[in-house]
């Protein structure tokens, strides 16, 4: 970055400050990662230049001899990774994407069936702050005792309200989808099925889990959580709904692609066609489960009765008697980063909620394994436990630093 450093210090400064942020910290957010140097390359690309408005061959702007195949290779690269008839890779992140899916669709007013927010829903699968609610009408679904989508209820639910969309995806659930039943039940009514796959792409994509692109209608995810991709968002389909989508992405929502990002998107789709990434992926969800059993063995309560794939949901309220946010706060100042977040029909509000979210996708990048989820369990324990000391609190941070440094988030490339 010479160049930023000379003509900006002040920008220069936050981004190493961020990089060493990064370096040194336990990151535990289940919807973040650490994208290749290769990602990085493409995305900091003279491609951040151009206009593109429009697709491949049908363009608004002159001058598409590079965008032109530079996006059909991004599509094709897609396409092989999750075997889907049509893919679009304009939207330009997980929230827009499924505007884009929504418009391409429903008329306002429409009815959708989507997942109950403190279930593990998204915010916007219809949460009452979003633009998306106040133009549809969203029903929420919920999870059962046992911790599986309730299936009897959603079949219920969708005879009733006969919604045009019945839409699956989450943020925070972490039981794997029964794809034939779901989409079953939406084939009965009449309804358009889509799975928001944001949080589980790159787990998909390795391989790790079954793959939903063929019973689904409508598939959208972001490109950087598990998928480990630039920022960013992708829609699939079946052909049939190929015309609606690409019309509803542009003109119907977005100006022009962020040809850049469309750039680090096909490089990072070539990263996870690689068999490395199937390693990858199955070493996340090991680990998931891993940390599911020892946070088990030390008395924590994980929601829905475990975990599927890269992260786990914990009651830390009635486990520990220690609040969501004074978890994410005692964690936070010991150099480990998590979210508080709700559990299923928590009692306590959203800002301060009963659980916490853990994810280890990011960390597995990282390279760390079995042996290191073990340790880190110890350390989210202990600081749980002293969480209002904070001489003790300092000391693991110190203790997490040294460990982190240990796992270069870009060993020498
Ligand atoms: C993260 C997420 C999104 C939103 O993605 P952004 O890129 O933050 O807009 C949408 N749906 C689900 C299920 C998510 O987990």
């Amino acid at each position: 970055m010479k160049n930023l450093k000379k003509q900006d210090s002040k920008v220069y400064e936050l981004i190493t400050g961020e990089m060493k942020r990064q370096q040194e910290g336990m990151e535990l957010i289940a919807s973040e990662n650490y994208v290749s140097k290769a990602v990085l390359e493409a995305l900091g690309s003279v491609f951040t230049n151009k206009y593109s408005e429009g697709y491949p061959g049908k363009r608004y702007y002159g001058g598409q001899m590079f965008t032109d195949p530079l996006e059909n290779l991004a599509i094709e690269r897609a396409k092989k990774l999750f075997g889907a008839d049509h893919v679009n890779v304009q939207p330009h992140s997980g929230a827009p994407a499924n505007m884009i899916a929504y418009n391409a669709v429903l008329k306002p007013g429409d009815t959708v069936l989507g997942m109950d927010l403190s279930h593990g829903g998204h915010l916007t699968h219809g949460h009452p702050l979003t633009l998306s609610a106040q133009i549809y009408n969203f029903i929420g679904y919920k999870s059962n005792a046992k911790g599986e989508i309730d299936y009897a209820e959603l079949e219920k639910l969708a005879k009733k309200h006969k919604p045009k969309l019945i839409l699956a995806g989450f943020s925070a659930y972490t039981r794997q989808l029964d794809y034939k039943k779901f989409t079953d039940i939406a084939k009965k009514v009449g309804a358009i099925s889509m799975f928001d796959i944001a949080h589980i792409a790159g787990l998909i994509a390795g391989k790790a889990i079954e793959n939903p692109v063929p019973f689904f209608d409508i598939v959208t995810t972001t490109t950087h959580k598990t998928l480990r991709g630039p920022r960013g968002g992708m829609i699939m389909c079946k052909a049939e709904f190929a015309k609606a989508i690409d019309k509803s992405a542009f003109p119907g929502f977005q100006g022009g692609p962020h040809m850049n990002n469309i750039a680090a998107k096909a490089v990072a789709f070539a990263e996870a066609l690689k068999p490395s990434f199937k390693i990858y992926a199955k070493q996340v969800v090991k680990n998931a489960k891993v940390l599911e059993k020892e946070l088990t063995k030390r008395g924590y309560k994980i929601m829905f009765g475990g975990t599927d794939y890269h992260m786990v949901l914990v009651d830390v309220m009635s486990s520990k008697g220690v609040t969501g946010k004074q978890a994410e706060h005692a964690l936070d100042e010991a150099g480990i980063t998590v979210n508080k977040n709700m559990i299923p029909d928590d009692p306590r509000s959203p800002m301060d909620p009963s659980g916490i979210r853990i994810g280890v996708q990011a960390i597995t990048s990282r390279g760390m394994k079995e042996k290191e989820i073990k340790m880190i369990v110890g350390w989210i324990d202990e600081i749980i436990l002293v969480h209002d000391d904070e001489k003790k609190l300092a000391e693991i941070r110190k203790v997490v630093a040294k460990f982190c440094k240990k796992y270069p988030i870009y060993p020498a490339v």
